[in-house]
This record gives structure tokens, sequence and C-alpha cells, in this order.
């Protein structure tokens, strides 16, 4: 069954935000087919879907040929947590730039629309501040990070190569910091290890001393802006930023989640991984004058859903340990 609005393609559909993207689709009458290796997704975050008919589930990498029939194409497959991305850092990059001319390919065959997850990692450790998409970046090319960093550069390239040279419809989106329910509990991104470590009293694990900056998207304001993206019309290929402008301090995220869970956690510095970006803040002009974008979830009210459900995960599992207090760190 496609549904009512067609038959859509998302890869990566088993990870943090791919499996909150299949679900609003399904939720606004489209097809689904979810593709994923399961790498640093897990079934379990769609697994609920497989009652829904107009929902389909396929086992596969795509650093390998697809041949489906669908009306659109989201490419979200890649893992996004430097641990994760860290670990098989060939695979990393085959899935960024093997996966983009596969998919690519594909749209170019079916003559379809696709977008493409890009990350505020393209601009690196940035030297301008806030990051706007004509900013070209400050990226090591031989690190730890590039896997991701270059290989989501690369990506982009191959994206607009295929619309220079083939006329594919593509639209990339840059994502910032994206966080929520269904980040796995292994992770290792900085919010879901900040709410685990403090929902059980342990180590609040800061990286360096703390003042290095990100900017937190609640991943319902981040799936707005993708799903605006998508319907836009063929003219615009972005590359627009979605994110959200209010930045932190790492410590002050840590100290933000400890007043929210009431946590007796201690903070513990260990040292700043390579390549560690000190600042990031998205400019989000452009996805205000392209898709009237602007993030709806200030940063509490997000952490407090992101608790929330891992509370429930952890209780299933009887690890949850620190007394509740109202959350009122706003
Ligand atoms: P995630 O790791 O939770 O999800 C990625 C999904 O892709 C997982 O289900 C994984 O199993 C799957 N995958 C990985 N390699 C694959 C392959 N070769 N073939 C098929 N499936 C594969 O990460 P996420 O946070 O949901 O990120 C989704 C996308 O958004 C990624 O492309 C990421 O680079 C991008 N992004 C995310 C953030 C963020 O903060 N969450 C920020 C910038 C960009
Ligand atoms: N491809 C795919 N599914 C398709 C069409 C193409 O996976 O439906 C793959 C194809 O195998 C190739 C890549 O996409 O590896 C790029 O395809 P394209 O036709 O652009 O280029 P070429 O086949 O000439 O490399
Ligand atoms: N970080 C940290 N403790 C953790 C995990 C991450 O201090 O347990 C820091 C990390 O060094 C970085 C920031 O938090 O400065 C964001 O890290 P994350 O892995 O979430 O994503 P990044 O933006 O670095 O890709």
């Amino acid at each position: 069954m496609t549904g009512f609005g067609g038959r859509v393609l998302v890869t990566g559909g088993a990870g943090f935000i791919g499996s909150h993207l299949c679900r609003r689709l399904l939720a606004e009458g489209y097809g689904v087919l979810c593709v994923d290796d399961f790498s640093t997704g897990a079934r379990s975050n769609v697994e609920p879907l497989l009652a829904n008919p107009r929902f389909e589930l396929l086992e596969h990498d795509v650093a390998r040929p697809l041949h489906v029939d669908v009306d659109t194409i989201y490419n979200l497959a890649c893992p996004a947590s430097p641990p994760q991305y860290q670990k098989d850092p060939i695979q990393t990059m085959k899935t960024s730039v093997l996966g983009a001319f596969n998919m690519l390919g594909l749209a170019k065959r079916l003559g379809v629309p696709i977008l493409q997850t890009s990350t505020s990692e393209v601009y690196g450790d940035p030297l301008q501040h806030p990051q706007m998409e004509a900013y070209w970046g400050n990226v090591n090319p031989i690190g730890l990070r590039s896997c991701y960093d270059e290989g989501k550069r690369c990506a982009e390239t191959i994206f607009f190569d295929y619309h220079r040279e083939h006329g594919v419809q593509i639209k990339v989106v840059r994502l910032f910091n994206t966080f929520g329910p269904r980040m796995l509990i292994d992770d290792g991104r900085v919010v879901s290890n900040f709410v685990i470590q403090a929902l059980q009293n342990l180590p609040i694990t800061i990286y360096g001393d703390g003042s290095q900056t990100r900017s937190f998207c609640y991943v319902d304001d981040t799936l707005e802006g993708i799903v605006r993206m998508m319907a836009t019309g063929p003219d615009v290929t972005g590359p627009v930023n979605i994110g959200n402008p209010q930045e932190f301090t790492v410590l002050e995220l840590a100290q933000k989640v400890i007043a929210m869970t009431g946590s007796a956690s201690e903070i513990r510095h260990f040292p700043l991984p390579s390549d560690d970006p000190t600042r990031r803040k998205p400019d989000i002009s452009q996805a205000a004058a392209l898709l009237d974008w602007a993030p709806k979830v200030p940063l509490a009210e997000g952490l407090g859903q992101t608790i929330d459900y891992f509370e429930t995960l952890l209780a299933r599992q009887g690890l949850v340990t620190a007394p509740r207090k109202v959350r009122s760190a706003g």
C-alpha cells in the first residue's frame, strides 16, 4: 500500500531522527519504506510501526545499490554520534559517499526528489560565528572526525553535481545538534549521555573544561524543518541550516540536566577528543526566509521529554536511582 501521499523511502529510518520521521510520514498518510542496516539504529525503534500496512522495513546497506520504487527519498542513513561513526570510519565514509551515489542514482532513475541530511560538521571547528550556509568551514581532512565531516562534505558535492549534471531535484539540510527520545542508551552523544548518567547518579562525563558550546534542537523542531524543506519547489536546493540558535556551554547543559533530574551526580572531567569544535551556533535566516521555520521547543521542555523517555527506559531495566524532583531548570 502506498498511502494517499505516495510511497516515501527513509534511509536510516530505524535511527533516532529517522524513526521520528517514519512516524510522522505515516501519520500524514504516506506509505513508508524504511531502509536501515541497524548499525546505529534499532529494530525496536520501528517495531511498533510494522502493524501499519503502509509501513515496510528493509535491512540494507545504502553503500550497496538499491532498486526500489518510491515517490520521494529522505537520505538519513549515517551514524551521527562521534564514538559510533569512529568505530568503523571506513564504513562511515562508504555510507556517506557510496550511499549518496546510490540514492542519487535511484532518484535519477525514478525522477523523484531526494533530501540529504547533511550536518553542521561541514563547518568543522568554525572560524565564523554563528555559522551561515555561505561559510566554507574549517575541517581537518585527516583527523578522527574526518570520516564523518569529510564524508558529509563529499556527499554534498555529489548531490550538487547530480543536480547540475542530471537535473536531480535535491534538498540539502545541514542539521545542528538534535536530541530527544529514541536516542539509543549507548549512542554516546552529549544529551543522552548526561541524562542517562544523571538518572543513575553516575558521574557526568564532561570532555575538556566544558566551555565548548553547542546549540541543541529538539527533534520535533528538526523534523518540522526537514519536512518543510522537502515541500519546497524544485528551485530550492539548499543547503539550509536547521538548528536552534540558542547556544549553551557543555557545562551549562550538565548543570541543567542535574537540576532537572534532581540528581546527586558529580561532574567529572575527561580529556577533550581531538578536533572537538569549540563553538557551534546556526544562523537560521535562510530557514526562516525559505521555509518560514524557526524552532519552538525551549531546551528545558525538550530535556523534560528526553528525561521522561530515558527514565521509563531505564526503569524497565531497573537502572534508575536518582530521586525525582519537579523539573524547573527552564
Ligand atoms: P542515528 O545514528 O540514530 O541514525 C542513523 C541511522 O542510519 C541508524 O538507524 C543506522 O543504523 C543507519 N545506517 C547507518 N549506516 C547505514 C548504512 N550504510 N545503510 C543503511 N542504514 C545505515 O543518527 P541520527 O541522529 O538519527 O542522524 C540521522 C541523520 O541526520 C544522519 O545522516 C546524521 O548525519 C544527520 N545529522 C544528525 C544530527 C543530530 O544531531 N542528530 C546532526 C547533524 C546531522
Ligand atoms: N543505483 C541504484 N539504484 C537505482 C539506480 C542506480 O542503487 O535504481 C546505483 C547504481 O548502481 C550506481 C549509482 O546508483 O552505483 C549511481 O548510478 P548512476 O546511474 O548515476 O551512475 P552509474 O551507474 O553510471 O555509475
Ligand atoms: N561531550 C561531553 N561529554 C559526553 C559527550 C560529549 O562533554 O559524554 C561533549 C563533546 O566533547 C562535544 C559536545 O559534548 O564538545 C557535543 O558532543 P556530541 O558527541 O553530542 O556531538 P558533536 O557536536 O561533538 O558532534
